[in-house]
């Protein structure tokens, strides 16, 4: 026969064990993570090679990056091919001719093979753990932007793109951010009126004009929140800064006081990279 009451001191101890399961979870973590370590050695990101910390990449895989650096745009950090063309202040061709409705725009990356790796399993392929190098190379890239920001928001997908992805890659980078730089970050501020179709070869001025109007700010609430404040827009890729530059026009109508955007990857502009091509190969003579 088995009693249904149990006895106190068996109470007891079953609450003693209870308790140190907890503190054991709690505690044992990190034990728990060297064991595994030491069972499953952490491997890259990207492929099979060894690194030190889970998470990393590999020193192969990184030095197939390359960062966005200085010389670049002052406005929309577009990368300038040269040196020729440094200088504090000095904005490319587009951003002269028709400056845009954000402030300033810095990319952790150039967006090309090398990135592509990190970017589009992230993307596309359900890969939403390399949000967490990315935003590490993006905090990088965009301290000063990150420092005073007042809110951060992510570029929004149209509600049938994001049914379809399950998640928006933008804001996850958004939300990692956020926590990093201890600000606010609303990943629905923004929404997508209607759908934009694939921008692909559309030239500077065709994109800015297929996005213009697409995005507004969402209502529950955000008007209160954006107004007089500096937001942050947050981004995996950045092309021509179309995109962006729609995104802040409808920031700054809801009352936002400026807008800067930091995206992940930044595709340079083929204009001007052919430009310096053309300069470096051989149109030197007098
Ligand atoms: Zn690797
Ligand atoms: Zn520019």
């Amino acid at each position: 026969m088995s009693g249904s009451a149990t006895p106190p001191a068996r109470n007891a101890f079953a609450a003693a064990a209870r308790v140190s399961l907890v503190a054991a979870r709690a505690g044992g973590v990190r034990a728990l993570r060297g064991v595994l370590d030491a069972l499953l050695p952490p491997h890259c990101l990207l492929c099979e090679a060894a690194v030190d910390a889970q998470g990393s990449l590999c020193a192969g895989c990184f030095a197939r990056l390359s960062f966005v650096t200085e010389p670049c745009c002052a406005r929309c950090g577009v990368p300038f091919p040269s040196a020729g063309a440094a200088g504090p202040g000095v904005v490319c061709p587009p951003c002269a001719d028709r400056p845009p409705a954000f402030e300033t725009a810095r990319a952790a990356l150039r967006y090309d093979a090398g990135s592509q790796r990190l970017i589009l399993p992230f993307k596309h392929g359900d890969r939403t753990e390399l949000a967490a190098p990315l935003a590490r190379h993006m905090a990088r890239a965009g301290a000063a932007l990150l420092a005073r920001a007042e809110l951060l928001a992510p570029v929004p997908l149209h509600p049938r793109r994001l049914l379809a992805r399950r998640y928006n890659q933008a804001a996850l980078l958004a939300a990692k951010l956020a926590r990093t730089a201890g600000k606010p970050h609303v990943p629905d501020l923004l929404r997508r009126r209607r759908a934009t179709p694939p921008l692909g070869e559309a030239g500077a001025a065709e994109r800015a004009s297929l996005v213009a109007g697409a995005f507004s700010v969402s209502r529950r609430g955000a008007m209160a929140r954006v107004s007089g404040r500096r937001v942050l827009l947050v981004d995996d890729v950045m092309t021509s800064g179309a995109t962006a530059g729609a995104c802040a026009e409808a920031l700054l109508a809801a009352g936002a006081a400026a807008v800067d955007v930091l995206a992940a990857a930044r595709v340079p502009d083929p204009r001007l990279e052919a430009a310096a091509r053309r300069r470096s190969g051989g149109g030197g003579g007098a």
